[in-house]
């Protein structure tokens, strides 16, 4: 199959990736733009046959892999977070064509991207063991931390560059390799890594990339026997049926779930500041984000003050094409990523109103909006008067829906946002840091922004707990979720 030039610098083909070459197959899926409905790719899904080779091309692979030094894998990541901003405005193009995001934000994808492989291209070489004292004099215990084995990347549609980045990083660091699902409608950037993580140095096998149905992917990955370990980022209902799977031979999973971020304005937070980052974080990626505010909750009399400056904001925003972005013009959020999300927002939202909530704000699309009509957009919405029981609070929106509840007392709001099945992110402002400390430890999440709407970072692990998931990504924690550990008890002399 020869290579083609599908968009403007970026050389590869839209087709499963084995074994250091694009492999057609019998089906294939249509990519579109959701900003236009324009066709961007053809794409051939992985067949149980490719899927299969693909996994077993890994196990060989990992043999030689394991045995390079860990400096030399760490230089090959390193490498790759080098082209990654090297080839950054080429591969931000195509992500924002094929996601929807604003293309600045596909920028900071590519550098959140990169971040990682650089981070496990340095924490690689930090990867040792230890000797344990044995009770007999004659004895050491010698404890090794080896790769886990083969892996099964699965990753959504929201962040297809970053998900991916955050697991191979971790596991090639490790000394894993694997086999990488992404999202059904998000392959193209994942394909597109392919002649890039060759140009780095990663041999074949290492990484195989295999677009394809989730549910038919994800049971190859659970039935083979080779693959230890499944790491996916989606939804609760995908990360329960993989775990059940995964039961049977007792695989490792890590799973990044949904969120339900509670988002708290204390009653002495700075109202301008915290309204500015709860825009910034609610418009990013148009709200489809799992540690998104899901749930704001304001003190009851600072309600109108907080409604003024948030409709002011919007009003002034930019949702359009994320393409129409550039240096001088910003948009501040692009489409949903197809129409069906829009018709699930929605009911969320009908549903609310139906029990009391109110639509005090609806974003209103100006001229700059080109080819709406054929694009999956959603109103930047403000929803007041909104309750603890309403469908809408009790897991993820995934849209730009600004689910405004009130509190009388920090006790209660701490209460009521512990008060769900999730537990991911959290956000606390206010001015008084010993009161935003207090708060911030009381919530039941894996990580919280206290005055800082965006803190995740290759440096920090993160990850969910109750219902959001299992495991971390990032950090020296994101490592040994690719690592086992193996005791050799030794005879000193
Ligand atoms: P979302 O609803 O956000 O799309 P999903 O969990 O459905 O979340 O999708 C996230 C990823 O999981 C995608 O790559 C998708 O193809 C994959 N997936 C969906 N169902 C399964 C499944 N049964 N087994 C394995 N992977 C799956």
């Amino acid at each position: 199959m020869s290579a083609q030039r599908k968009f403007d610098g970026i050389w590869f083909e839209p087709a499963p990736w084995v074994n250091g070459r694009y492999v057609r197959s019998d089906a294939t899926r249509c990519i579109v733009n959701p900003a236009t409905g324009a066709k961007l790719a053809e794409v051939h899904f992985a067949n149980p046959q490719i899927a299969t080779e693909a996994i077993d091309g890994a196990v060989v692979a990992q043999r030689s892999w394991k045995e390079l030094s860990a400096f030399e894998r760490g230089n090959i990541l390193k490498t790759i977070a080098a082209e990654l901003i090297e080839q950054k405005d080429k591969l931000a193009t195509l992500l924002t064509a094929e996601q929807g995001k604003p293309y600045w934000q596909s920028v900071g994808e590519i550098d959140y991207a990169a971040s990682f492989f650089q981070w496990y291209g340095e924490e690689a070489r930090r990867i040792s063991g230890r000797i344990a004292s044995h009770p007999q004099r004659d004895r050491e215990f010698v404890i090794e931390h080896l790769p886990i084995g083969v892996v099964g990347w699965i990753t959504p549609w929201n962040f297809p560059l970053a998900q991916g980045a955050k697991k191979i990083a971790a596991a090639l660091a490790a000394g894993c390799t694997g086999v990488w699902k992404p999202a059904e409608s998000t392959p193209l950037i994942a394909l597109a890594m392919a002649p890039l993580f060759r140009s780095a140095g990663v041999p074949d096998g290492v990484v195989q990339i295999i677009p394809g149905e989730g549910p038919q992917i994800g049971s190859i990955m659970i039935d083979h026997p080779e693959v230890r370990c499944i790491s996916l980022t989606g939804s609760k209902a995908t990360g329960s049926k993989l775990m059940a799977g995964a039961a049977s031979q007792i695989k490792r999973v890590s799973l990044e779930l949904g969120g339900n971020a509670p988002f708290i304005v204390l009653p002495d937070a700075d109202l301008d500041f915290a309204v500015d980052q709860l825009v910034q974080l609610k418009l990013f990626v148009t709200g489809q984000v799992c540690v998104t505010a899901n749930r704001i909750f304001i003190p009851e009399d600072l309600h109108e003050q907080v409604l003024e400056r948030l409709i002011g904001k919007l009003e002034s925003s930019k949702v359009e094409d994320g393409l129409n972005d550039s240096g001088l013009y910003r948009v501040d959020a692009g489409p949903l990523i197809h129409s069906q999300a829009c018709i699930g927002v929605d009911a969320l939202v009908e549903e609310a109103c139906d029990s009391g909530a109110k639509i005090a704000y609806r974003y209103v699309f100006g001229k700059g909006v080109r080819s709406k009509s054929e694009g999956s957009f959603y109103a930047p919405t403000v929803l007041s008067h909104v309750v603890d029981d309403m469908r809408i609070s009790k897991g993820e929106i995934f849209g730009p829906v600004f689910a405004i509840h009130t509190y009388r007392t920090v006790d209660e709001v701490i209460q009521r946002a512990n008060g769900v099945s999730q537990g991911l992110a959290g956000y606390v402002y206010g001015t008084d840091l010993s009161v935003c400390r207090r708060v911030a430890r009381r919530l039941d999440v894996g990580i919280v922004g206290v005055n800082e709407w965006r803190p995740l970072k290759a440096e920090i692990p993160f990850g969910g707990i109750k219902e959001s998931g299992i495991g971390s990504e990032g950090g020296t924690e994101g490592l040994s979720e690719y690592m086992r550990v193996r005791v050799i008890s030794f005879p000193t002399d």
